[in-house]
């Protein structure tokens, strides 16, 4: 990938935030103009980065939003070749926590004050009875909190039952919105089957987020322009795009990761075409050579995932090497996250934040550098 030129960048760049105030979709070849650059920093990166800080500040607020996540099950029936969790890796360590070790979670994510839980696993063939159940224990004894679930392909019918029970949200990544590419890396899965259970969750009434990965063998930034116009198609609540990392016990373990400069421009120019979608600064992005969290947070970012998994259990959900704060005690992440919002010259903010889609204001939205930033905020942007 090579430095784009900066009159087709700065040209690229108003006609994408023009579209974007128009509600109009973006030109393909502009999004492949503003992520085209090199590994690291790209001399470009400031004026994309405060431009998807902008709108972040306009549809959001200038506030990174708490999500509290449990790790339940470490156990797999797909494989996924980019995933240490693939059923195939014997070397896994695999876990399964109880309803009460889940409760306990729970509890320690509201003692930390968050609002939002996201209970995560493989794809564990767990009974969705059993799952239903976890849910409306946790909405019994803290009504006030969201629950997101992520796990992973299921029936129509196991995705209503949980809703009934209570969860709230649903979180679903694509990795790839092409479906030659998406066979390329899930044996003997369609990307076909994950649109439907797309589908199916929006049509309960989840908020329904879904996101790539960045960099895995195969992709190209063609494919990552037509997955950011996807991300506006479906007009996803929340967007994950994190960095490819290789795993030793997968199919990719002699790839090279993912781009921190192109998963940072990535996240902007999602954050440029989705306006107010939660995207969260990934833990993938703060689990390589150093924490790109901040970084992630200053291309647009406005959500951090402290993650609440029992200490036994944390460094056993290995979907990629490397992972931070694994040796942490369970909760001590969330004592970070002031810092974190610190550091990106943005307010903590505890609230259950649900989906902003259907509440944003359209229009120009003023840019400005992120040094220059103040608290005070100019009504003329509204
Ligand atoms: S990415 Fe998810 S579904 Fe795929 S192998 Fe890993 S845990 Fe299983």
């Amino acid at each position: 990938m090579s430095e784009t030129n900066p009159c087709d960048f700065a040209a690229a760049l108003d006609r994408t935030a023009s579209a974007s105030d128009r509600g109009r979709a973006p030109r393909l070849d502009d999004l492949e103009t503003l992520l085209d650059g090199p590994d690291g920093p790209a001399e470009t990166d400031e004026a994309l980065f405060a431009a998807a800080r902008a709108i972040r500040d306009a549809t959001s607020g200038e506030r990174m939003f708490l999500r509290g996540l449990v790790e339940f099950s470490s156990y797999c029936g797909n494989t996924c070749f980019y995933c240490g969790l693939n059923r195939a890796n014997r070397n896994a360590a695999r876990y399964r926590l109880t309803a009460d070790e889940i409760f306990s979670s729970a509890q320690a994510v509201r003692d930390a004050g968050i609002r939002t839980i996201v209970l995560q696993s493989g794809e564990d063939g767990m009974d969705a009875r059993w799952l239903a159940d976890v849910v409306s224990g946790i909405k019994a004894r803290f009504p006030e909190v969201a629950i997101t679930l992520s796990v992973g392909e299921r029936s129509r019918a196991d995705y209503s039952l949980w809703r009934e029970a209570g969860a709230d949200r649903y979180l679903m990544r694509v990795e790839t919105s092409d479906p030659v590419l998406y066979a390329s890396i899930h044996a003997g899965r369609e990307l076909a089957t994950r649109l439907r259970c797309l589908d199916d969750l929006r049509d309960l009434g989840y908020q329904v987020g879904s996101g790539i990965m960045v960099g895995f063998p195969g992709q190209t930034l063609a494919h990552i322009a037509r997955d950011v116009a996807f991300f506006r198609e479906r007009d996803f609540d929340m967007i994950g795009i994190g960095p490819f990392i290789p795993h030793p016990d997968t199919v990719f373990r002699n790839a090279r990761a993912g781009s921190v400069g192109l998963t940072l421009r990535t996240v902007a120019v999602t954050r440029i075409v989705t306006r107010s979608a939660y995207l969260p600064a990934t833990t993938a992005l703060g689990s390589m050579d150093r924490d790109y969290r901040v970084d992630g947070l200053r291309a647009g970012a406005n959500v951090v995932m402290p993650n609440f998994t029992p200490a036994l259990h944390k460094k056993d959900y290995e979907i990629y090497p490397g992972k931070r704060c694994v040796t942490e005690r369970t909760g001590a992440c969330a004592g970070c996250m002031a810092g974190l919002a610190r550091m990106a010259d943005l307010e903590l903010d505890y609230a259950r934040a649900d989906t902003l889609k259907g509440t944003e204001t359209r229009g120009p939205v003023r840019t400005r550098p992120f040094d220059e930033k103040t608290k005070v905020r100019d009504e003329s942007l509204d």
